[in-house]
């Protein structure tokens, strides 16, 4: 099939009418270890028993295996500073606050690739968001969109590291590609010294940044399955991910509020502590939080 050339502004223009708050083009071409560190996390064990990171590993750098013939990566990105934090006895990551982004960002790539299409109808696009195997913050990073931070995501200059990252994958070649930010954390190291695991590190020689997960509150709230977590793991009141390494962060105090925390949706988060397995669920089903089962959510709540 014939795949149109892109205008990037035009898809730039069509990304901000459908609600995204940043966008970069990216050229489709593989991922190496030297801008990405991959192999020397997985070889480091920081995936801890997330087994699945170690499969698609070519697809991973590789976007011609998601998508032959793969020339674009667009790259999209939806803020989620909330209006407020909620404290209390079962603290929730920011970016869990609101509808499931999956869910949200799922439909917008949808309407983008509509959008394209009233322009090009032969454009033909494959919509990622965390269920495909692709690198979300490196395709970021060669869009444009920021730099990837000491606490390991990516930093939007704008956005802060508050922010969901969302892919098309295409076979159109756009008309101008963006090219890297420049990192900006500059001295700073507020998220490593926040971190209260010891969770953040780095590559031994090119120093990109890495999470060792098997010590990070995220990772252990949310993928570890065990009945009891390790007595050494500090929560800081999380019973759902962790945000100490993003709330210290400069470049995500002076971001944006993108998401107004109602009183109706903060009653409902504050219930949530109590629920019962079938409330729990049915909450949960249009929220992040599905990610996780009740008796995590309570076994959390107990750690
Ligand atoms: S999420 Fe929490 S535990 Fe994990 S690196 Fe950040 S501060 Fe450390
Ligand atoms: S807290 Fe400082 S070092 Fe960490 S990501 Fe933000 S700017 Fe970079």
């Amino acid at each position: 099939m014939h795949s149109p050339t892109l205008s990037s502004s035009a898809v730039k223009e069509a990304a901000a009418a459908v609600g995204f708050d940043a966008c970069g083009i990216a050229a489709a071409t593989p991922l190496s270890e030297e801008e990405w560190g991959y192999a020397e996390w997985l070889r480091n064990g920081y995936h801890a028993d997330m087994a699945y990171m170690e499969q698609y590993r070519d697809l991973r750098a590789d976007p011609s295996l998601l998508l032959p013939g793969a020339q674009s990566v667009i790259v999209l990105l939806l803020g989620y500073k909330p209006s407020c934090l909620m404290e209390g006895p079962a603290r929730i990551a920011q970016y869990a606050y609101g509808e499931d982004y999956h869910e949200r960002i799922k439909r917008m790539l949808f309407q983008l690739i509509a959008a394209i299409q009233l322009q090009h109808p032969d454009f033909q696009a494959k919509p990622c968001v965390d269920t495909v195997p692709i690198s979300d913050k490196q395709w970021a990073l060669r869009a444009g969109l920021g730099w990837i931070g000491r606490n390991t995501l990516l930093v939007n200059p704008t956005l802060g590291s508050y922010c969901n990252i969302g892919e098309l994958v295409t076979a159109s070649p756009a008309d101008h590609y963006d090219t890297p930010l420049s990192n900006r954390c500059a001295d700073c190291h507020a998220c490593v010294d926040a971190c209260p695991n010891h969770a953040i590190t780095h590559t031994a020689h090119t120093h990109i940044p890495l999470l060792d997960a098997t010590r990070c509150a995220s990772y252990h709230t949310i993928e570890n399955r065990a009945e009891t977590l390790p007595p050494h793991i500090r929560l800081s009141g999380y019973a759902f991910g962790c945000d100490c390494c993003q709330l210290v962060c400069p470049y995500n105090r002076q971001a944006a509020v993108r998401y107004t925390l109602t009183p109706e949706r903060k009653a409902q988060l504050e219930a949530l502590a109590e629920a019962d397995p079938a409330a729990f669920r049915r909450f949960t089903k249009h929220s992040a939080l599905n990610r996780i089962r009740h008796s995590q959510w309570r076994r959390n709540q107990d750690s």
